[in-house]
């Protein structure tokens, strides 16, 4: 399980350089976005200040909740861009971003930024489509993440390790909404076959 760094705030309250970039990934019921709400809930009762973002494309269950598929849910607010993330994360201390790999390039440069500033940044995303490809900007933001953490979940065929997520259904369009019926967790022998 991560174990947060211990980086403390300092006297000055000069945080430059301070922050750091965590990134969370794996495929679909891996318990990525159960992960990222369990370090984000740890810095809330740390009476850290918070903030959550996700594209407004992730809108399967709600608009302003990251929800994961257990139903554990955090508030968060939906954005068009990467960039208004920087016009809305003000002074808080933690930001998370789910679904990151819907974002555009842009969220590369906003997250390394928060954390230049001082900010710890948590990402949760997909860092593969449902053909195997790397997803969005998901590989640029494992290189400059300080910590991954890749997740999996248990192949629905043979019980293996699952890091695909492999679609049940024809449609080939990369993103599709809605999904527990559309998709299932594969190791990568059964998602070859
Ligand atoms: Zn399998």
């Amino acid at each position: 399980m991560f174990v947060e760094p211990h980086i403390g705030r300092g006297e000055s309250g000069n945080l430059k350089g301070k922050g750091w970039i965590e990134l969370i990934c794996g495929s679909m019921f891996s318990g990525k976005t159960e992960e990222l709400i369990r370090r984000i809930n740890r810095a809330i009762i740390a009476k850290q200040r918070v903030e959550i973002f996700k594209p407004k494309i992730d809108t399967r269950y709600d608009k302003i909740q990251v929800v994961s598929h257990n139903q554990s849910s955090i508030r968060s607010t939906p954005v068009d861009f990467a960039e208004d993330i920087l016009l809305l994360a003000g002074n808080s201390q933690v930001v998370g971003i789910d679904e990151a790999q819907f974002f555009d390039k842009e969220i590369v440069s906003v997250v390394n930024i928060l954390a230049n500033q001082g900010k710890r940044v948590i990402i949760a995303g997909l860092d593969m489509d449902f053909s195997g490809k790397a997803f969005g900007p998901m590989p640029e933001l494992m290189a400059t993440a300080e910590y991954v953490s890749k997740v999996h979940a248990i192949c629905a065929q043979c019980g293996g390790i699952a890091t695909y997520s492999y679609r049940l259904s024809e449609e080939k369009q990369k993103v599709m909404l809605g999904e527990k019926d559309k998709y299932e967790p594969r190791c990568r022998r059964c998602f070859l076959k």
